[in-house]
Order: C-alpha cells, then sequence, then structure tokens
C-alpha cells in the first residue's frame, strides 16, 4: 500500500458543525428554501409532502478488520430523496461528522442540482462514519467495499450512481466500482462516476466544477454590465473547485486579488499569479509559507471589496455575523451550503448577485452525467466536446434561472429552486401517483 493512495488530508473539506448548530441546520436550511419555492409555485400540499420526503434513508453498518487485527464496526448512510427523474445521484462522503440529517440535506440538494441543469438524475447522497486521516489505505478499501456490498441492491447504473464527496476520491471510486461488477459477475463502468480516466472516467470531469463556477460567472458579470476584463476576485478554497475556478476566471481577463485555504489567505491588489499559486501547493499541499502577497484572514477575505467573491471551501461560511460586511458585487457559490439562509437576506438588501450553489457548481454533476452517458455508449467523447456540452448546460441554465427571477421579481437561488422544484413536480404530476 503506498501513502500516495491515501486521500491527503490537506485536501479535505471538513465540515463545521459549530456553525451549522449556531446558525442553521442543513436540513432546515434547504426546507426553507424549498418551503418559499414551493409556496411561490402554490404548488399543491400532497406533492410538498412527497418533496418534502426522502423516497429510502438506508443506516448500514459496516464492519471491517482494522490492520491490527481488530474488527471495527462504521455507520454508513445512503439516502435517495427523490428518483421521479431517474437514477439516484450523489457522492458518498467520508467523515467523522456526517450524519442523517445531513445526508439528507445534501441529497435533497442533489435534486435540485440536477433539475436546474435539467440532467435525468434524481438526488442522494452518502457517507460512512469515519476519519480517513486516521485509516490505512487498505482499511479504507475494505470500510468501501463492505459499504458498497452492503448496498449492492440499492445501487446500480439504472437506480443510484455514486461519486466523490469529502475525502473520497478517484481511487475509492475504482473499489466501488470494482466490488459492484464483481457481484454482477461483469464489469459495469456506469455504476459510480468520478472514476480514473482509464477505467471509464470522463476528461473534463476534474475541471468541470470549477470550469462551470468560470462559465455562471462570466455570465453574471455580463448581465450586469460589469466588464469581465479587470473584475477583480477573490477565492476561498485553493482546492480543486476554488484552483480551477481561478485559474479559469484569469484566463478570461480576471484579476485574482486574493485566495484562501485552510491555512489562510492572501492578498495582492495587483494580482496573484494563480498558475503559480497552484503550483505552490501542489508542492506543499496547502498555501502555508507561499508569500507573494499580504497575508489576511479567511474572514477579512470574504469581505474584501471585490468585483466577486467564489466561495469554494466550506458550508456556512456568510452568515448572519457577517453578510453586512460583504463588499462583492457577485457571489458565486462554489462551494455547496456557503450561504446560510438568513444571510440570504442580508445580501439581497445589499444588492449582491449570488449565483446560488445549485447552479454554480453544477458543472460537476453535469459532467458526471456525461461520463454515465459515455459508459454507457462505450463511446468516449474529446475533451473539447465535454467543455462545450458543459457550456451548453451552464449557460442555458444560467439564462432559465435568470428569467424565471426577473419574472417572479426574486432573488437567483430562489428562482433556481423554484425551476427545480417546478421540474421534478411536473415529472409527478405526469407519472401519477402509483397505487
Ligand atoms: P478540495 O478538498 O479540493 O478543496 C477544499 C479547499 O478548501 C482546500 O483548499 C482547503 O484548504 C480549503 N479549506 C478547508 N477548510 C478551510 C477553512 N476553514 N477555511 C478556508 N479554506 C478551507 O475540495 P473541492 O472539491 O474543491 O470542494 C470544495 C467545495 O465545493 C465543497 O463544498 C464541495 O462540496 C463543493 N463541490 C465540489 C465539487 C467537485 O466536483 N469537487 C462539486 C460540487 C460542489
Amino acid at each position: 500500500m503506498t501513502a500516495d493512495l491515501k486521500p491527503s488530508t490537506d485536501r479535505i473539506v471538513r465540515p463545521d458543525k459549530d456553525r451549522f448548530l449556531n446558525e442553521d441546520n442543513p436540513l432546515e436550511d434547504m426546507m426553507s428554501r424549498f418551503d418559499r419555492a414551493a409556496e411561490l409555485l402554490d404548488l399543491e400540499p400532497g406533492l410538498c409532502k412527497i418533496l418534502r420526503s426522502s423516497e429510502r434513508e438506508i443506516t448500514l453498518s459496516v464492519p471491517i478488520t482494522l490492520d491490527n487485527g481488530e474488527i471495527d464496526v462504521f455507520t454508513g448512510y445512503r439516502v435517495q430523496h427523490n428518483t421521479s427523474r431517474g437514477p439516484a445521484k450523489g457522492g458518498i462522503r467520508f467523515d467523522e461528522n456526517v450524519n442523517l440529517d445531513e445526508v439528507k440535506a445534501l441529497a435533497a440538494w442533489m435534486t435540485w442540482k440536477c433539475a436546474v441543469v435539467n440532467i435525468p438524475f434524481g438526488g442522494a447522497k452518502g457517507g460512512v462514519v469515519c476519519d480517513p486521516a486516521k485509516l490505512s489505505v487498505g482499511e479504507l478499501e475494505r470500510i468501501t467495499r463492505r459499504y458498497t456490498a452492503g448496498l449492492i441492491g440499492v445501487l446500480g447504473p439504472d437506480s443510484d450512481v455514486p461519486a466523490p464527496d469529502v475525502n473520497t476520491n478517484e481511487r475509492i471510486m475504482a473499489w466501488v466500482m470494482d466490488t459492484y461488477s464483481m457481484h454482477m459477475r461483469h464489469t459495469v463502468t456506469s455504476v459510480v462516476t468520478g472514476k480514473p480516466v482509464e477505467m471509464g472516467g470522463s476528461l473534463g470531469r476534474r475541471e468541470a466544477t470549477g470550469r462551470g463556477c468560470m462559465m455562471v460567472t462570466t455570465a453574471a458579470l455580463e448581465h450586469l454590465g460589469l466588464p469581465v476584463r479587470g473584475a477583480t476576485l477573490a477565492v476561498q478554497g485553493f482546492g480543486n473547485v476554488g484552483s480551477t475556478a481561478a485559474k479559469l476566471l484569469r484566463e478570461q481577463g480576471c484579476k485574482v486579488v486574493a485566495i484562501g485555504d485552510r491555512s489562510g489567505a492572501l492578498h495582492d491588489p495587483r494580482g496573484i499569479d494563480v498558475e503559480d499559486a497552484i503550483a505552490w501547493v501542489k508542492a506543499h499541499r496547502t498555501l502555508e509559507g507561499y508569500d507573494k502577497g499580504d497575508r489576511l484572514t479567511n474572514d477579512e477575505l470574504l469581505t474584501l471589496d471585490v468585483d466577486v467573491l467564489l466561495p469554494a471551501a466550506l458550508e456556512n461560511v456568510i452568515t448572519r455575523k457577517n453578510a453586512e460586511r460583504v463588499r462583492a458585487r457577485v457571489i458565486c457559490e462554489g462551494a455547496n451550503g456557503p450561504t446560510t439562509a438568513p444571510a440570504d437576506a442580508i445580501l439581497d438588501d445589499k444588492g449582491v448577485f449570488v449565483i446560488p450553489d445549485i447552479l454554480a457548481n453544477a458543472g460537476g454533476v453535469t459532467v458526471s452525467y456525461f461520463e454515465w452517458v459515455q459508459d454507457r455508449g462505450g463511446y468516449f467523447w474529446t475533451e473539447d466536446v465535454v467543455n462545450d456540452r458543459l457550456g451548453h448546460i451552464m449557460q442555458t441554465s444560467f439564462r432559465a434561472v435568470l428569467d424565471l427571477s426577473r419574472k417572479h421579481k426574486v432573488n437567483m437561488r430562489t428562482a433556481a429552486y423554484m425551476l427545480a422544484v417546478s421540474r421534478v413536480a411536473a415529472v409527478h404530476r405526469l407519472r401519477g401517483m402509483y397505487a
């Protein structure tokens, strides 16, 4: 077992439970936004009841033999929120703080996200309560395989398709695919997305979320009549999403004036050399020690006077405590749930244009959809084709949400929820109630 197979703990997002408890529970947050959309759509009470519930919530024991020969039992979850539009889709997270409420919220978010970008999936999420930093690669592999085996009748290309999430990576998806395939007695690549490209993964998947953020940010700037060239940008989180979005926005002419990660943040009003910072993080894992700019705290980064703020790290970082001090004109939510529901109202009053997470970071699941399509068709696309098709979906979805927000005079988040909920509700009406 080589050390490089272990997911790096520096590239791990650890949901900060204190923040949830102090301000919002993610499930309540999601529900409050759903309720608002349902009210504006005048959704039938029966459909509200259906969409407020998960279709299936599974809690399972994941027993494994540890490297020291002892047996330990971990707790796993898989929640399918809604499968009316297609197979359930959603990541698997390995984290000490995973709990059923969080998995339920994340599963519902996936339903809305897939519906906003109009891809034929429902929403799911899964997780195992564990600390990967304390587990060997062998132990992680055994957890992954036992978790997959425990869900063998639930997962499947036509029923439930996992993907990587917090602390899980391509390697773990390869084990999910292998375990499932062993049970099916033949190779089934399309049971999971976010796989290595060598075994059915899609070109462009790794950059897809950041690329989608770039696409909707430039669309927002153009909509607001702000020039993309020279627009200033602050990015919280310099991992997969944040660093890719920063690099691609810089290529579009934006000036990245601040970046930050778990080690702190860096500010240079003349512009940060993003490629250079990415190379530093590749070599040193975090921005710690990188000194090409002035050091500042992550909270200071969030309140910088910039055109665009791109939170791409944690949940609940823009709260009622700091929303008043946010000075950005546009917020592009690369992370899931970076803004709490109370903060939404404050940002609205200040006239901040928020591109909500279920739209802004949907590039990842969109290219996961492409991966599933390619696996099922057995024919793989070039990276240019993937990026072109991603661009088409992100632009069409941005426009659809914007049109709805103008029509109903609501912000982009409410409009995105309205679009998503109306699409899921429409399918329920067409399908009718079974039995
Ligand atoms: P990542 O692990 O690659 O990067 C996370 C970054 O956040 C790192 O730079 C880390 O140092 C930083 N970070 C962690 N704790 C921090 C803190 N307290 N303060 C400031 N920075 C901190 O993760 P990622 O894949 O880039 O995901 C980032 C966010 O985007 C998550 O909310 C994730 O759920 C969301 N997201 C990711 C994808 C995807 O395809 N990767 C898709 C949709 C949504």
